[in-house]
């Protein structure tokens, strides 16, 4: 069949790292998304992401976070935006909690650098922050963050530059696939290519419906406010990122002021509200401030001044949080990445090697083993 190499669809996160890394190897590539570059629809807007290296998930997402570093930087220099800036970041939870005892696993196991705290060192170090004596704080110093929508621009432009064909505006309706290759119909036409990735995000259940592993779409959001206390004392270099709680299912996440912003950005890791991209309600309710607001008042307080804004966001869930990322179970010739449960972000480039690398030789060194298509999920 003729056409292109390989088709990518939803330029997205994903999709337009694994668009940039086929074209870049010299690959004829179609990217097809439904809106616009670096929108707000699905689950890469926002203006931050947290990125971390010892991972509490597992340890096996360490080596591909350490990659995707490398690979921030490099897209960093070849597109010229700043993308990932690290400022340190601290784990607040009891030292048996997930949040804490999980990163020290990985952090020991691949030897990332970090420090246990205790709560009278956290409060000395980090002023903003008021843990009382029941938790711990586990300090790495190469937790920071990345920024979604220069990140997918950047991909996206790099892609582009590199003679990928990216269609906007244009929705894929339905794909099918023979030991031939591949075909693709969206709303403006029909395309033909040798092998297909499809990252569509929370639209996943809709692409996909028989994957082996189920896909939940949730509704979340992110809040902005405007410190009460001194907006310096929230800068990059003082005020560190930070996940705080009591499970890794349920914990408060916040980021400091940055690129000139005078507002501070804050979130519950997850709040299950089950949705599809399509009915969601992205109008965010007083209460949910209040509960965000009331959560910090006790843990963040200087934080909390005016509410600035709130925005919603979409995660596609697994059941065991752990991403769906390889060949189709029964496609030889069509990759899948999606289910990224609310941590994928900080992947996007080392996603975008590995698609890449699926998609041409069918295989990659990386290990994804925990991210089997067909795997049954672990908890
Ligand atoms: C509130 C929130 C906070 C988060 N915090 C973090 C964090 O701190 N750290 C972290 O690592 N991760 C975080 N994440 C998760 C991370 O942002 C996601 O895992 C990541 O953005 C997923 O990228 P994606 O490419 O799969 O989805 P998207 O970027 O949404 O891309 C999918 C694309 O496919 C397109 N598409 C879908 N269907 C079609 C179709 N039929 N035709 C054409 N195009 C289509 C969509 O329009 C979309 O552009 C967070 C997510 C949210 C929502």
């Amino acid at each position: 069949m003729s056409g292109y190499d390989v088709i990518v669809v939803g330029v997205g996160g994903m999709g337009s790292a694994t668009a940039y890394h086929l074209a870049a190897r010299g690959h004829r590539v179609l990217g097809v998304e439904r809106f616009t570059p670096a929108h707000d629809r699905g689950s890469s807007h926002g203006r931050s992401r947290v990125t971390r290296q010892a991972y509490h998930e597992h340890p096996s997402y360490v080596p591909l976070v350490l990659r995707a570093y490398e690979l921030w930087r490099e897209v960093e220099q070849e597109s010229g935006r700043q993308l990932l800036t690290v400022t340190g970041g601290i784990m607040v939870s009891t030292r048996e909690a997930d949040l804490v005892s999980g990163g020290l696993r990985s952090a020991e196991q691949w030897q990332l650098p970090h420090e246990l705290l205790d709560a009278a060192e956290v409060r000395r170090r980090f002023p903003t922050l008021t843990p009382d004596d029941s938790v711990v704080g586990l300090y790495e110093p190469n937790t920071g963050f990345v920024r979604p929508e220069e990140a997918v621009r950047a991909h996206s432009d790099l892609a582009a530059k590199a003679g990928a064909e990216l269609r906007y505006g244009e929705q894929v309706t339905g794909w099918t696939a023979t030991a031939h290759g591949i075909e693709v119909t969206t709303s403006g036409g029909t395309y033909a290519g040798g092998r297909l990735v499809l990252c569509p995000g929370a639209w996943a259940p809709q692409l996909l419906p028989d994957l082996p592993v189920p896909l939940v779409v949730e509704r979340q959001v992110m809040h902005w406010f405007e410190p009460a206390g001194d907006l310096a004392a929230f800068a990059a270099d003082r005020h560190p990122v930070y996940l705080w709680g009591e499970s890794d299912d349920d914990f408060l996440y916040g980021f400091p002021a940055h690129d000139g912003e005078t507002a501070v950005k804050a979130a519950f890791y997850r709040r299950p509200d089950r949705c599809t991209p399509d009915d969601v309600d992205r109008t965010v309710a007083p209460g949910e401030v209040e509960e965000i607001s009331a959560f910090m008042a006790s843990r963040i307080p200087s934080a909390v001044g005016r509410h600035v804004t709130s925005k919603t966001c979409l995660y596609t869930m697994t059941p065991d949080h752990d991403f769906v990322v390889g060949m189709h179970p029964a496609h030889e010739n069509v990759v899948v990445a999606c289910g990224f449960s609310g941590h994928g972000f900080k992947f996007v480039p080392v996603m975008g090697e590995i698609l890449a690398d699926l998609a041409t030789v069918g295989r990659t060194t990386h290990d994804i083993a925990l991210f089997d298509p067909a795997r049954t999920p672990r908890r």
